[in-house]
């Protein structure tokens, strides 16, 4: 089987080495692009297996790469970027990026990603859409239309079981607050995603043993909720 191939999207040709190396630890194969034009240019013609994808490039802003991207691929995108505000990240994660590292990034936590990244991937092209959902303790079956934690039935609301099967879907996944109300509700009003957070609290207390240590589900604070595979 061939190694994952790896577009590494950086004008800093410092961190580009630095990517480009640690890439070259785990075997993977890659190709690299300095700017926007370039990179829109290797994805079209190399279809590579993920985008790393810094957002402060020389001629076009990387937002926009994710969506010149994301009109013809689903390929994976990971931001790799300076900018730390939650407006960028949300920026970011709205145009279609699948998860973001702030700069600056420990090399294990970047290989951390690709692995949950090239994970989720293995599951997301299997023909058979899986229907049953497992991590931990937890379990979905879907066709069932139950939750489960260690075995036992859990008692779900209509809404917390949506958000709950949203998350396990996208599993490793970062998604915002848009994308879920979105989601659940059509709508992404101010007063949606305050129910969000209300659903949220009530789904931890039933999947969560300690809900100020939640292992499962991560808050990005200002930024969306991810489901942790475990
Ligand atoms: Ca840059």
């Amino acid at each position: 089987m061939n190694k994952p191939l790896i577009l590494v999207v950086e004008d800093d040709a410092a961190v580009r080495n630095l990517i480009t190396t640690t890439l070259e630890t785990q075997s993977y194969r890659f190709l690299t692009a300095p700017n926007g034009e370039t990179a829109i240019l290797e994805a079209v013609s190399h279809n590579p297996d993920i985008v790393l994808l810094d957002l402060g490039l020389p001629d076009i802003d990387g937002v926009d790469v994710i969506k010149k991207i994301r009109s013809w691929s689903a390929m994976p995108i990971i931001v790799i970027s300076a900018r730390s505000e939650d407006t960028d990240k949300i920026d970011a994660l709205d145009a279609g990026a699948d998860d973001y590292l702030t700069k600056p990034f420990s090399v294990e936590e970047l290989l951390a990603r690709l692995r949950v990244t090239l994970r989720r991937l293995g599951t997301a092209t299997s023909p058979v859409q899986e229907s049953v959902f497992e991590n931990g303790a937890l379990k979905i079956d879907y066709a069932a239309g139950c939750a489960y934690m260690d075995g036992e039935e859990l008692h779900l609301t209509p809404i917390e079981y949506k958000l709950f099967c949203l998350l396990a879907r996208n599993v490793g996944k970062v998604l915002t607050h848009t994308y879920i109300t979105k989601e659940i509700w059509g709508s992404s009003w101010d007063s949606d995603v305050a129910s969000l957070r209300v659903f949220m609290a009530s789904l931890r207390k039933k999947i969560e043993k300690n809900s100020d240590a939640p292992q499962y589900i991560q808050t990005h604070i200002g930024v969306g909720y991810r489901m942790v595979k475990l």
